[in-house]
Parts: C-alpha cells; sequence; structure tokens
C-alpha cells in the first residue's frame, strides 16, 4: 500500500483504478480542491502497462501519440527513445507522472474494490482488504482490458509445468532459456511475445485458434530531431486531438481502392507495409467499408504471410481468412511470421487439430501430445465490460450492474448509466474506446467528467443520473454506427463473442472520436441534457 485516506470519511470522489485515466482524472479533481481519493488493485500504477509485462510488450500506437497531451511540459520533457515504447518504458512514465503531480499519497494499492452500493446520496465501496470506503460520487478508471479470460480448456488445473498469463505476468524474471514453450492465442499479446519467446526458448509451439492480420511495427529508436518536431508541432497535435476521427491523424490517398488500378493499389500497399504500423488499413477510403475493398486489402496481407513464411502448410494455416481485415484488431509485430521460419518454432492449427485437453506434461491435441514446460496463455479480455461487472456494482433499489448489462452494456454517452446515480465510467462501453487513440479517449473523458463534477458543486447537486431514454438513444446510435461498419462481420471481443454466454453485442462508438466529442460537448453545454439532477 502506498497511502490510505480517512475511512471515517466521506469523500468527495472516489477513483478506481490508477492506470493513465485514473492518474489524470484524480490530478484533475484535486487540482480542483475535491476531497478524493483512488484504488488500485496493482501494488503499482500504470492499468495495462503495470500488469502487461511479458517479453515484447509494446504499444501498437506511436509513442508521439500515446503521450499525455493535457501536461504539455511533460510532453516538452518526455524523451521516449523508441517510435513504439516498450512496456517497461511507458510504466516508467505512468510513475513519473504520479511522482511529478504527487499522486501516489492520494492512491492505495493493492487494494481491489469488490463490492460497490449506492444509498442515502452516497457510494460505500468494499475492498479486498475489508475496508469500506464512501463517496458521493465514483468515478471508475478500470481499462478496457483489464478483466482477463481464462479460457475453459479441459485439465488446465492438472498442468505440472509453469502457466504464466500475458495479462498477468510476474515482475520477477522468468526462466525460459532451453526450456519447451507453448503458446495458446494469437491476438495483438501472442504475436508481440512469440518472436521474443522464440529467442531463448528450446522449443516454441504456438496454438492458434484464428489467424491474424499483422502488419510490421517497423520499429527503431527515434532520432532527437523527431522528438524536437513532436514538441514543436504540439499546438497541432492538441488540435488534432479534438478534430480527428482516432484522436489522431492518419492520412490515406483519399482514393477508393476499387477506382484504383491493381498496379497503382499495390504500390501504395507497399508504402504502407514499408512504412510499418496500423496506418496501411487507411490508406484507401473504402476498404472498411465495403467488402470487395476489404477483400483487396486482405489479400495484400494474405500475400505477405505467403512470402514470408518458408513451409507451406504453416503459410496456408497462418494466413487469415473468413473474415474482413480490420474487423478483429489489426495486429502489430516484429518479426511474427518469420519466426515460424525458425527450427525449434512450431505452429498447431487448431482448427484442423483442436485441444483435447491439458495434462500434467503439455497439451494432448486431437493428433499429438505436445511435451511443454511452460504454458503461455495469451487468451485475452473480457473487454470493456467485464471489469465493471465482476466488481459487484448495486445501484439504485439494489439493481445489480452484472444483471443490468446481461443482455448487453446500456449507457448514456458510455460514461454514465440509469439507476447508477453518481457513477462515471471513463471509456466505459458506447464510448470510443479502443476505436481512438485511448489517451485521446481518456483525456477527453476526464476533463468532460472534471466539468461535470465542477458544475455539480457550482449547482449544489448532490444527485446526477443518467435518464433511461436518453440512454435508450444512446444505446440505439451505438449499435446503429456498428451496422454501418463491417465490424459486426466478424467474432471478435469487440462483440463480446469471445466470452462464453456473453451477450453479442457491439460495445464502442463508431462513430468518431470527433464527433463522440461534440456530442458531448452539446450536452454539457445544454446544462448535461438527458441527465436528471437533484
Ligand atoms: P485477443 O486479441 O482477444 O486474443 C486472444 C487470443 O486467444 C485469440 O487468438 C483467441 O483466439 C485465443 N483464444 C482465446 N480462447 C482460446 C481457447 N480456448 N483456445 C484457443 N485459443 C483461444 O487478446 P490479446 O492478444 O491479449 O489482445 C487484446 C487487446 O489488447 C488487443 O486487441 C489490443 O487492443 C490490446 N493489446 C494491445 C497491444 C499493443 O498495443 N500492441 C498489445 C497487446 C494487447 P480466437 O481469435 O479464435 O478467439
Amino acid at each position: 500500500m502506498t497511502g490510505l485516506c480517512n475511512l471515517d470519511a466521506v469523500l468527495d470522489i472516489a477513483v478506481i483504478g490508477a492506470g493513465f485515466a485514473g492518474l489524470h482524472m484524480l490530478d484533475r479533481l484535486r487540482e480542483h480542491g475535491f476531497s478524493c481519493h483512488a484504488y488500485e488493485s496493482a501494488t503499482g500504477v500504470g492499468g495495462t502497462w503495470f500488469w502487461n509485462r511479458y517479453p515484447g510488450a509494446r504499444c501498437d500506437v506511436e509513442s508521439l501519440d500515446y503521450s499525455y497531451l493535457h501536461d504539455r511540459e511533460l510532453y516538452a520533457t518526455w524523451q521516449w527513445s523508441e517510435r513504439f515504447a516498450t512496456q517497461p518504458e511507458i510504466l516508467r512514465y505512468a510513475e513519473h507522472f504520479a511522482h511529478r503531480r504527487g499522486l501516489w499519497p492520494h492512491i492505495t494499492t493493492g487494494t481491489t474494490i469488490t463490492g460497490a452500493a449506492f444509498a442515502d446520496g452516497a457510494w460505500t465501496l468494499t475492498t479486498d482488504t475489508d475496508e469500506r470506503v464512501r463517496a458521493r460520487f465514483v468515478v471508475t478508471a478500470v481499462g478496457c482490458m483489464s478483466a482477463v479470460n481464462t479460457p475453459a480448456i479441459p485439465g488446465l488445473a492438472r498442468f505440472g509445468g509453469t502457466v504464466l498469463r500475458t495479462s498477468r505476468w510476474p515482475a520477477e524474471p522468468v526462466e525460459l532459456a532451453g526450456r519447451r514453450v507453448g503458446v495458446v492465442g494469437t491476438g495483438s499479446s501472442g504475436i508481440q511475445v512469440v518472436p521474443e519467446l522464440a529467442k531463448t526458448a528450446a522449443e516454441l509451439v504456438v496454438f492458434q485458434r484464428t489467424a491474424n492480420f499483422s502488419v510490421p511495427a517497423r520499429n527503431r529508436p527515434l532520432t532527437q530531431a523527431e522528438r524536437d518536431a513532436a514538441v514543436a508541432g504540439y499546438e497541432q497535435r492538441v488540435e488534432n486531438a479534438r478534430t480527428t476521427r482516432f484522436g489522431h491523424p492518419v492520412t490515406g490517398t483519399g482514393r477508393a481502392a476499387l477506382e484504383t488500378d491493381p498496379a497503382g493499389r499495390t504500390a501504395e500497399f507497399d508504402k504502407g507495409w514499408a512504412r510499418g504500423g496500423t496506418h496501411i488499413v487507411a490508406t484507401f477510403t473504402d476498404t472498411g467499408r465495403d467488402l470487395t475493398a476489404n477483400a483487396v486489402l486482405a489479400d495484400y496481407f494474405r500475400d505477405r504471410v505467403r512470402e514470408a513464411v518458408h513451409d507451406p502448410e504453416t503459410a496456408r494455416a497462418l494466413t487469415p481468412t473468413g473474415y474482413p481485415i480490420g474487423t478483429k484488431r489489426l495486429c502489430v509485430d516484429d518479426d511474427y511470421y518469420e519466426t515460424f521460419n525458425l527450427p525449434h518454432v512450431r505452429l498447431v492449427d487448431l482448427r484442423d487439430d483442436p485441444i483435447q485437453e491439458v495434462t500434467e506434461t503439455g497439451i494432448r491435441t486431437t493428433r499429438s501430445d505436445h511435451e511443454l514446460d511452460v504454458l503461455v496463455l495469451a487468451t485475452g479480455f473480457d473487454a470493456f465490460t467485464g471489469a465493471l461487472t465482476r466488481m459487484g456494482i448495486t445501484g439504485r433499489d439494489g439493481q445489480l450492474l452484472a444483471d443490468t448489462w446481461r443482455d448487453g452494456p446500456r449507457s448514456y454517452l458510455g460514461l454514465a448509466m440509469a439507476g447508477f446515480p453518481n457513477l462515471f465510467t471513463l471509456t466505459g462501453p458506447g464510448s470510443t474506446m479502443v476505436l481512438s487513440n485511448v489517451m485521446r479517449a481518456i483525456e477527453h473523458h476526464v476533463e468532460w467528467v472534471r466539468d461535470l463534477l465542477v458544475y455539480a458543486r457550482e449547482h449544489d447537486i448532490t444527485e446526477i443520473e443518467a435518464i433511461e431514454s436518453a440512454q435508450d438513444d444512446w444505446v440505439a446510435k451505438v449499435a446503429d454506427l456498428a451496422g454501418k461498419t463491417l465490424y459486426p462481420h466478424t467474432d471478435s471481443y469487440y462483440l463480446g463473442a469471445n466470452i462464453e454466454g456473453k451477450a453479442r453485442v457491439f460495445a464502442p462508438f463508431a462513430g468518431g472520436l470527433d464527433a463522440y466529442r461534440r456530442i458531448c460537448d452539446g450536452v454539457a453545454n445544454e446544462g448535461y441534457r438527458g441527465f436528471r439532477t437533484a
């Protein structure tokens, strides 16, 4: 624990989570004189960057964009070393921010909120350390990808070797050199960890259920000239945060793939592939909304897999098919495909050869026994809703959030829920979340919630709650926007399809951060339209 609050007192605001959202929220609230305190499960700050410390973990948004912009001096002085920052460097950045803003005494770490109940105009939080915290308002900053998904693979508990999760990687060094390692899962985490593990493991077996689309990062050190240019362009970057769909500009050709001749298309895709990173998907205007155009981009990626992987059978298995590119999060890698050319690395295509069970000594698939010393689960998260529904939140009249969301998340603006007064969810389901640069989404939410709480204080408002009809309209809008995209074509965590029994509902707001921001501004400017106050 790094700090304790007076548990007998009623806080103005309790913040749950001390990742980038929680730290910024806490700072802004303190700046405005609120009594507030943050609670964090981890033994340090940094949220996802505290937990996901697996080898090879790094951000897929460029460092100069994956930075706080609200702190100009920090932006000007922090020296990112690489184009895509590693997990340790991002964690240091979060810790540095907490020190710089004097936040540590106002954060209780190593403490999980296990219940939150609203009664008599205030929230009572209970913790896994048997403490109770009273607060008039609660702001959750629990992240979109924090509730770990442990797959129901038969026999997992019986494995006699070491089980590691990318999403809960130990802080102390793990000895993997010379060991037989299996990795289950080939999403962003699996695709990042595999090339790193291959460097030391005696054998590496990758168990793949769905082949993903992945683009090379082309990571490299940042030059001082690049950092200086970013600082010089700070105002423009702030402006871009307000006016662009993703919170940072993504420039393409402005042309449609289907109106460009094949040689011209390939030439443009080649430039994107050589540049590295996810911007390649924006090369043409139609690949995100037209299945025929999308297939052109997908085929380009498939050709790159066949080019990189020597063994034709492995290349076939690694080639993504059956869903449009971009409808699952595009992965960003460092030599992922090339790793499968190494003699000690094998792919098991679970579509052809499914897992039967985990045994004491490895994984048994239909066709083979794979003997392993270490099993790495890179099997993802109960995204967007899991951290909230697992927290035991009960609102007005004792309604449990997990029950209220049984058929899918329902929120107003992704920020508040009818029946749950004085509770605000930073990057909650129904906001842009991971469909924009999440740093920009966080900063927008923090400022918006801060303004609302200041407004409430100035207007002697003790209760503020989303109105059911406003929430219904928002839920319908989120669904309508999703319906205009290609996302619903694919089973993905965007739809909750990775979690057995979870309602199949597309959770993010797909209209862009710029449009989302304008709507939220409109709501605030009209005296918090869609909220009931008392
Ligand atoms: P993920 O994208 O959900 O991938 C999970 C993987 O596990 C998938 O390949 C999935 O297969 C597989 N899987 C799940 N259950 C399984 C089972 N029972 N048997 C076999 N395979 C199973 O999770 P993630 O890789 O942790 O990434 C989640 C998100 O976190 C990313 O999309 C990204 O937003 C964020 N992230 C970002 C970075 C970065 O910034 N570079 C890095 C890591 C994560 P199916 O596809 O068949 O379900």
